[in-house]
Formats: structure tokens, sequence, C-alpha cells
């Protein structure tokens, strides 16, 4: 057994159901699992590795409910950084078609990493496109190595353009195949063992691009096994309008009819949710990611996240695929989750606190876990310092909690994961940044080469 004493933390932010915050706090832990949680004072003297956390605001790793990690390779690319959601991604999917397994790999690295450096010990991945040799294995690999805590979502698109789908047929897969490739996932992959740092979530990608029987196999495979289950719902107008013309239904009543809705059941953005959308997640224990970042860059709205949490619906926080963010940095999401209530309801819509709780406890609920988001003993040893002696706080050491969410976002200078020191005095020490960056923009360009290669008028969105 390996020990760990986390000592002298300026103020130690627990999330537990008290919601203490310590000042001189630290935390005591045994190989993977924290034991003890407490001022310095009363946690043991010594233990195998001794961090010294004077100067820091430690708390919980924040947990991530939704990304594209791929997405990485099309960040802020011209030709579609002013476009909403349909527009955007039907110039987008054709360059998605280059992707490559390689090309998966690398983003994820790189993605993880940029996760890890903001914060994040647990991350969701929502991949639904798997184009030439790509497989959900290149992103768990990626995970592995990054040593980050990791929520595969198979995800998956079966509805073409031919079909009435918004996606190119081109992109989209057979239903058999999906699910089959589901089974091996499963069975390689998913861990549901407490601590667990791989469990698979079965993910169809959204009303518009999967078919309702692909949906209803997926909701059948997932309880059959004990899987979460996962996908867009209510993210913009465009996708009312659709489910109404196709389906007589808005899309919260189409996920009802599907038997998509339960406490094993997560759904990201729910912008355009009403009164009793609200009641019905409450009352299933359907969950909900919010990405307030990739709703303001799509400009797709703001969604009613105060009222959902008064209502008593799970909510955690996700930044989003990277092409419509386009960062990966969990304390940015909890700032702008903050700052996005309070352009719609006021000043006291949402708290720095409150925000935090979202990214730590909401996540961790969202996903289904209870041995992650606060820091409590029996609770893993997943944690975060970030030092209070930065330009970014100067002048806000009044509160360091805070100054986390109110002041510019900074990386942390301490992560650990699953008892293991995965960032040290700022730096990722899993991971060889400048090759993978290098490596990441090469891969980037030759996907946008190989777009320009193939470039036909269905793809007005590829930049020349
Ligand atoms: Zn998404």
């Amino acid at each position: 057994m390996t020990t760990t004493l986390l000592q002298n933390a300026t103020l130690l932010v627990t999330m537990d159901d008290g919601r203490r915050r310590i000042a001189g706090g630290g935390l005591y832990v045994e190989d993977n699992v924290i034991r003890q949680v407490g001022p310095t004072a009363e946690l043991p003297p010594a233990a195998d590795l001794v961090i010294d956390a004077a100067g820091m605001v430690v708390l919980p790793g924040l947990v991530n409910c939704h990304h594209h990690l791929y997405q990485s390779l099309t960040r802020a690319l011209p030709g579609v950084q002013d476009a909403e959601l349909f527009d955007w991604l039907q110039a987008l999917y054709p360059i998605w078609a280059g992707l490559t397994g390689e090309a998966v790999y690398v983003s994820a690295r790189a993605a993880l990493s940029e996760l890890v450096l903001s914060g994040c010990t647990t991350s969701a991945d929502h991949l639904y496109i798997y184009p030439n040799d790509s497989q959900i294995d290149d992103e768990i690999r990626a995970a592995r190595e990054v040593g980050i805590r990791f929520h595969p979502n198979r995800g998956s698109m079966s509805l073409g353009k031919s079909q009435g789908g918004l996606p190119p047929d081109a992109v989209v897969e057979d239903e058999s195949e999906i699910m089959a490739d589901c089974e091996r996932a499963y069975e390689k992959y998913h861990d549901p063992a407490p601590y667990s740092m791989c469990r698979l979530v079965i993910a169809p990608c959204s009303p518009f691009s999967v078919t309702p029987e692909l949906m209803r196999a997926s909701v059948t495979f997932a309880r059959e096994r004990g899987l979460v289950l996962h996908t867009h719902v209510a993210e913009t107008l465009d996708e009312e309008e659709f489910c109404l013309r196709e389906f007589g239904v808005r899309p919260v009543e189409l996920m009802r009819q599907l038997g998509w809705v339960g406490p094993d059941v997560w759904w990201t953005h729910c912008v355009y949710v009403n009164e009793q959308d609200i009641a019905l997640m409450a009352e299933t224990g359907t969950g909900v990611s919010h990405c307030p970042t990739s709703n303001m860059r799509l400009g797709s709205g703001i969604a009613p996240i105060r009222a959902m949490i008064d209502a008593g619906v799970k909510v955690g926080l996700g930044v989003d695929g990277s092409a419509s963010n386009d960062s990966s940095h969990m304390l940015a999401e909890a700032r702008n989750a903050m700052l996005l209530q309070r352009v719609k309801l006021g000043a006291s819509a949402l708290s720095a606190e409150e925000s935090l709780w979202l990214g730590t406890r909401g996540g961790a609920a969202v996903l289904g876990r209870d041995d992650i988001g606060a820091l409590a003993p029996g609770m893993a040893a997943d944690f975060i310092g970030v030092r209070l002696n930065r330009i970014d706080f100067a002048g806000a050491q009044a509160d360091p909690l805070a100054a986390l969410v109110f002041c510019t976002p900074p990386r942390v200078d301490l992560s650990v994961i699953n008892g293991r020191v995965v960032v040290e005095d700022g730096r990722l020490l899993t991971v060889d940044l400048p090759t993978t960056i290098a490596y990441h923009n090469q891969l980037a360009a030759e996907l946008l080469q190989r777009a320009r290669g193939t470039s036909t008028s269905s793809s007005p969105g590829v930049p020349a």
C-alpha cells in the first residue's frame, strides 16, 4: 500500500454534504482512496508521499460530462466560425469524414491533456462518427496514457441524408454494426467496479441523426448490461422543428416515448425545455450536462439551469466539442455557467460555489457515480490544487474559492487522479506536450487537405 498526505492547503474545499471549507486543511490517501480529510494537525504526520499545499486552494477534480475530443482537430475553423448548429454540422461532416484512428487517438491525447491542466479529473467523451479505421479504442488508449478517469460514449449516427437525416450518408453506420461494436466495446473495456477508470456509455447522437429504432435498441442494450445512456436533446429550435415535423412531438416528449428517461440517462444541452419538460426530468431522475460556452458560441440560447436545479434535476457541466467552444477548460466552463445564468436572471442567479458544485458533485451524479466529486473518506483520490499567488488572482485572496470562478480561469498547479500525481508544479507528467501538439497540428492540416481534395458543392464549409 502507498500512502499520500496533502497538507497545509490555504483552503481545502471539500464539496462534501456539509459543503465544508477547511483553512489549513489536508487529505490522507491510501493507494487511490481518500481515508481522512480535515485540518492538517488532525491527520497522520507522515506518508510515502507528502505534498505541501501551502499557498494553494485544493478542491475535488472537476467532472466533464460532454465532449467530442476529435473536434480539437477543427477548432476556430474559417468558414464555420459564425454558423449556427445545423449549418455548422453540415459544413463539418465532410471534413470529419476524413478522420482516421490515428487522428482520433492524437486529438484525444491533446484534448484530454488540456482538460487535465484545466482541473478535470474525470471526462466523458461522445464519439459518434467512425470513418475509415477509427474506433472508440483509439480514444480509450489516449485516456489511459494521459491518466484521466474516462467515460467513453459509444456514439452513433445511422440516419443519413437520403433517409431524411442531417449527416451525409457517407458518415453514418449500419445499425446492426453499431450494436455489435457496442457489445465489443462493452466486453473489452467496461468496468463497473468502484473507482473504475473506464465506464462505457451508450450514446446515439441526436434525434436528427439516428432512427427511433436505434434509440430503442440502445435503451434495451444498455439496461440489460447496467450501462448509462447519453444523447443530445433540445439544443436548438431547428431541432425542435425537425422533431415536430418528423415525429409530431417536441424533443423531450420524443425521448419519453422512446424510453429515454430515467436515473441511468443524461441529456446534453436542454436549452429549449419548458416547465413540464423540467418536471419530467426531475421526476424520472434524468440528468443534463450544461454546455454554456458551446451554447453561446453557436448562438443556441440559454439553458434554464437555475430552474432545473430548483426543480431537483441533476445538472453537470460539459465543455462540448472543441469545434464549438473552442477550448477544453473546465474552470472556464464553471465561470461561463455562472455568468450565463446571470445574463438571463440577474446577479444572484448562480453563485461561484454553485457553479463549482455543478462541475464536481453535479457531474458525478449525472455520470451515475458516488465515488468522485467530493473530498471525503471513501471517495476516489481525485483532487486539484491551484496556487493563489498568480497575477490572475492578485487582490482576490479574501475568497480563494470565488477567485477560481470570478477571475481569469487558471490552469492547475497540481492534479492527482486515482491517487497518482498527474500534474506537478503546473506540468503534465504523463504526456510530452510539445510533441503531441506538433503532431496534432500536422494531422489537423492533413484532415483539411484531405477534405479540400475531395471537396464538392456538398461541403461548402471547407476553407480554401
Ligand atoms: Zn455535443
